[in-house]
């Protein structure tokens, strides 16, 4: 199978063919059409959060069609527009993973790319052509879902799906989301589709039309002093897709009473809280990681109901070292997506 492999930390990608299990009785075999690039790919390659293993094939945003299914699989038929996210395997068995929460295995679940799977291969994300994956790994996507655009669902949206379910952004909240890259953009469609008044919080002023475009009622530059001021005690959720750490107290000053700081942006280097910002309006700091299977379901049922994809700017194989150059300079619009028939 065809793939775009990273050779090392910060080594620039190279085209090369891979091996994957042949498809078991189980197993789903997917023809990958497009496939996202999350920040979370970069911070992996890159070893920001820990050595990783090489090479690498990326890539946890997958979206393409079944060509091939084990002798009991049940789920899914050759010609099924699928998806896989950031997790192909796990215990199955432990509380979590009972309560459809596999994201949290206890045993720890088996990530889509850089870790073992239970065939003892190393897994191989999807810069690649094809992948093959349990069936119980595998989500539906909707017809109403361009497979291009529903790509990054399967982590930038289910990730901000998760905790504005879990901490009903709805009708009557006031939810932030701070940082409009992949990740933010989903969930200010999201929060806005859930009926909740969505405000974006953004380094500066410059895709302001595009956040309302989105379904943001209001728009705010966070290197604006004047904003912090405005906005203190006015928020229920604030959920926080920064890639790097940010100044937390002037954050959590943007709480109302009982309000809620989501992490999902994931900084390398740790983040100071001073106690006196929570115990001030009962304040809450979270962290919340994509979504489990069923819950990823539900999210793609949601967008296609509501009309939601991503807004993607599609590349080529041998485009993929420049596009993360982009994603980390925050020029991202706000999804690339990897075209496979570019292989
Ligand atoms: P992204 O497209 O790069 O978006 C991050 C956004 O954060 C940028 O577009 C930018 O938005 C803002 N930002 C970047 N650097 C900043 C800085 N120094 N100060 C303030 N704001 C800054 O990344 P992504 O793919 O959405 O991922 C975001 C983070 O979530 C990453 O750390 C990723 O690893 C993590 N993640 C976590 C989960 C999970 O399960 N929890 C899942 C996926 C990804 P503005 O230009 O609007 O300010
Ligand atoms: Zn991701």
């Amino acid at each position: 199978m065809t793939a775009y492999a990273t050779p090392a930390a910060k080594a620039p990608f190279e085209k090369t063919t891979i091996q994957r299990r042949e498809v078991g009785p189980k197993d789903v075999l997917i023809d990958i059409a497009f496939a996202g690039i999350c920040h979370s790919d970069i911070h992996t390659a890159r070893e920001e959060w820990g050595d990783a293993m090489f090479p690498l094939v990326p890539g946890h945003e997958i979206a393409g069609v079944v060509s091939e299914v084990g002798s009991a699989v049940r789920r899914y038929a050759v010609g099924d527009r699928v998806g896989v996210g950031c997790m192909v395997d796990a215990c199955r068995t432990c509380d979590n993973c009972r309560a459809g929460l596999e994201q949290y295995c206890l045993e720890g679940n088996v990530g889509t790319y850089n870790d073992t799977g239970k065939d003892g291969l190393p897994t191989a994300g999807g810069y690649s052509s094809q992948i093959v994956v349990d069936e119980d790994f595998v989500l539906r996507i909707p017809d109403a879902l361009g497979l291009d655009v529903a790509a990054p669902l399967l982590c930038a949206g289910i990730t901000m799906f998760s905790p504005l379910n879990h901490w009903k952004a709805g009708p009557g909240r006031r939810v932030a989301i701070v940082g409009m890259g992949g990740l933010g953009h989903m969930g200010v469609k999201l929060a806005h589709a859930m009926g909740a008044e969505v405000t974006v919080l953004s380094q500066t002023l410059s895709k302001q039309a595009d956040g309302l475009a989105f379904g943001a009622d209001a728009y705010y530059a966070t290197s604006d002093p004047a904003t912090f001021k405005r906005l203190r005690g006015h928020f229920d959720l604030i959920v926080n897709t920064v890639s790097a750490t940010l100044p937390m107290a002037k954050y959590l000053g943007l709480l109302r009473l009982d309000g809620t700081m989501v992490s999902v942006g994931a900084p390398a280097e740790p983040m100071e809280v001073p106690t006196f910002a929570l115990m001030n309006q009962r304040r809450s700091w979270a962290g919340s990681g994509i979504g489990g299977i069923a819950e990823t379901q539900q999210m793609l049922d949601f967008c296609a109901e509501h009309g939601l994809g991503a807004e993607i700017e599609t590349i080529g194989g041998d485009d993929i070292d420049a596009a993360w150059d982009r994603v980390v300079a925050s020029d991202v619009r706000y999804r690339f997506v990897i075209d496979t028939s570019t292989f």
